[in-house]
C-alpha cells in the first residue's frame, strides 16, 4: 500500500464531525420520506398505512372530574397534578396510526418487554396553554413544538406523523381541558402540556419499534417564574428561579424544604445559581442526540443535577470539551449579555448544528425578538467559560439567563467554575433589566396582551 493510500484509509474513519453529519443525513432522509408521504406527492412502494388523523379523534369525558387544586397546594408543587383527560394514539407498523382518543386520565398498560423500557425509545415535548387577559386560550408557537416532536421521534426510530394533524389533536385536547383547568375567571394562568411518544412493541430484539404510543397529558404547574413563590424546579425545559423559602418541587417528585443547604439562604436572593459541569460528565456531544428531546438525555444527567442541588446550586451549566465551551443550563438554553472585546453590547448563545444544543422555542423567540429590536448585537457562536471569566474580570459581564418553556427567562446570579465564583451583576444586587424586558415581551404574546402570530388561539370544546 502506498503512503497516500494509507492516509486516505485513516482519514475515512469516523471523526466527531463526520459522525454528526452522518446522523444528520440519516435523520433528514427519514424526515423527507415522512414529509413526502404526508404531502402524498409520491405513491409509497410499501402498503399505504394510515397517517395520524385528528378528524377521527373520539372524546370520552370522565364521569368524575377531579377538584382543581389551588396553585400553591402540595399536589401542584409536586408537579404531579394531571388534568382529567389524556389523548392517546396507537401506531403499528402494519396499519399506521389508529384513531386518537381523548379519554379519562389513567395508567397505561405495556408489557415488561416494551422497547421503551429497555432501549430508551421515548421522546417528548414541553409546552404550555395560557389563559389570556382577553379570556382566550393560546398556545405559543405550537408549529415549532410539532416539528421538533417529529424530529425527536425520527432520531430514535419512532414513527413519523403529519405535524398538522398532531397540532389538531393537541388543540382538541387543550380545548377539552381548558374550561375546567384554565378557568376563564382567572387570567394569566397556564397548564403545562407534555406530548410524549414511546415504543411499546413487546419484543427484546434491538430493532426499529413496530408499535408505538403517542400521548398528551397536561400537568398543573405552580407559578415558577414569580420570585415571591420562591420555587425552583428542574424540568427538561425550565430552569430554576429563586430557591430560598417554601418547599420546592424536585425532578423526582419529592419536595425539599431547604433549597440551598449551604448558602446563606437570604430571602431576597433573586437569580439562578449555576454549577459548571465537571469535565468527566458530558450532557451531549457532536453526533449524539442532545439536539433531540429524548428521555435518554435526562436520566444520565440527574446525578450531576443532584450534586448541584446538594451543593446549593439550582442547575448544572453544561460545558463541553477541554476548551470549556458553554452549552446549556439544566434543561434550558443559555444566554450571556456582555460588552464584547470591541466594547459592543452583545447577546451570545451557543450555535445549533453539531447536535449538542437543543433548539428551544424560547431560544428561537429570544433571538427573533432581540434581532428585530436591533439594540444589541446578536451572535450564535461557540463561547467558553474562560471568556465569561475574562468578561467578569474586566467588568464587561452584564447578564446571563436560562431560556425554556417551564420557567421562561431565568436570570443568573452566579456560576461556580473549577473553584472560581463568577458573579453576574445580578448577584451583586443589580437588576437584570435586559432579561426581564424579554420576559415581559414574551408574556405579552402568551397572555394576549398583544396580538402576535406566535400566540395561537385554541377553540374550547
Ligand atoms: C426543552 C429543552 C430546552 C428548552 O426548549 P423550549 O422549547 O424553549 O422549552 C432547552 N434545552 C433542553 C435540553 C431541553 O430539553
Amino acid at each position: 500500500m502506498s503512503p497516500s493510500a494509507i492516509a486516505r484509509t485513516s482519514t475515512s474513519s469516523p471523526t466527531l464531525d463526520s459522525t454528526a453529519k452522518l446522523t444528520k443525513a440519516g435523520t433528514e432522509s427519514i424526515l423527507s420520506q415522512t414529509q413526502s408521504h404526508n404531502n402524498s406527492r409520491k405513491i409509497p412502494a410499501v402498503a399505504v398505512v394510515a397517517d395520524l388523523d385528528a378528524s377521527k379523534c373520539t372524546v370520552t369525558r370522565t364521569a368524575s372530574p377531579k377538584p382543581v387544586p389551588a396553585l400553591d397546594s402540595p399536589e401542584v408543587l409536586s408537579q404531579s397534578c394531571t388534568t382529567d383527560h389524556m389523548l392517546t394514539a396507537r401506531w403499528t407498523e402494519a396499519a399506521g396510526w389508529e384513531a386518537p382518543e381523548i379519554k379519562p386520565y389513567g395508567a397505561l398498560s405495556i408489557m415488561p418487554t416494551a422497547s421503551v423500557l429497555h432501549y430508551a425509545t421515548e421522546c417528548f415535548e414541553g409546552m404550555k396553554a395560557y389563559r389570556g387577559v382577553d379570556g382566550k386560550v393560546r398556545l405559543f408557537r405550537p408549529d415549532r413544538n410539532a416539528q421538533r416532536f417529529l424530529q425527536s421521534a425520527t432520531r430514535i426510530a419512532l414513527p413519523g406523523f403529519s405535524t398538522a394533524e398532531f397540532r389538531k389533536c393537541l388543540e382538541r385536547f387543550v380545548g377539552v381541558e381548558a374550561r375546567r383547568w384554565l378557568p376563564a375567571s382567572e387570567h394569566e394562568r397556564f397548564v403545562y402540556l407534555r406530548p410524549t411518544m414511546i415504543a411499546t412493541a413487546p419484543a427484546l430484539g434491538v430493532q426499529r419499534p413496530k408499535e408505538a404510543l403517542m400521548y398528551i397529558i397536561a400537568v398543573l404547574f405552580p407559578r415558577l417564574d414569580e420570585p415571591r413563590t420562591g420555587l425552583a424546579a428542574p424540568t427538561p425545559d425550565g430552569t430554576a428561579t429563586s430557591s430560598a423559602g417554601p418547599p420546592r418541587p424536585a425532578m423526582n417528585g419529592t419536595t425539599t424544604t431547604t433549597a440551598n443547604n449551604n448558602d446563606n439562604n437570604n430571602n431576597n436572593k433573586k437569580g439562578m445559581r449555576l454549577l459548571a459541569s465537571r469535565h468527566d460528565i458530558i450532557r451531549a456531544w457532536p453526533g449524539g442526540f442532545g439536539n433531540a428531546k429524548v428521555g435518554a438525555n435526562y436520566g444520565p444527567s440527574l446525578i450531576a443535577q443532584g450534586e448541584a442541588r446538594a451543593r446549593g446550586y439550582d442547575q448544572i451549566l453544561w460545558l463541553f470539551g477541554d476548551e470549556a465551551f458553554v452549552t446549556e443550563a439544566g434543561g434550558s438554553n443559555f444566554f450571556v449579555l456582555w460588552l464584547n472585546e470591541d466594547g459592543e453590547r452583545e447577546l451570545v448563545t451557543a450555535p445549533l448544528g453539531d447536535g449538542t444544543i437543543l433548539e428551544g422555542v424560547t431560544r428561537a423567540s429570544v433571538l427573533d425578538l432581540v434581532r428585530a429590536r436591533g439594540d444589541v448585537k446578536v451572535v450564535e457562536r461557540k463561547f467558553t467559560m474562560h471568556e465569561i471569566v475574562r468578561a467578569a474580570d474586566q467588568g464587561r459581564l452584564l447578564e446571563g439567563f436560562g431560556a425554556g418553556t417551564a420557567f421562561f427567562i431565568a436570570p443568573v446570579s452566579d456560576v461556580h467554575f473549577r473553584g472560581l465564583d463568577v458573579v453576574f451583576p445580578l448577584g451583586k444586587g443589580e437588576r437584570a433589566d435586559f432579561a426581564m424586558g424579554i420576559k415581559d415581551e414574551l408574556k405579552s404574546i402568551m397572555y394576549g396582551r398583544v396580538q402576535h402570530e406566535w400566540g395561537v388561539v385554541v377553540d374550547e370544546l
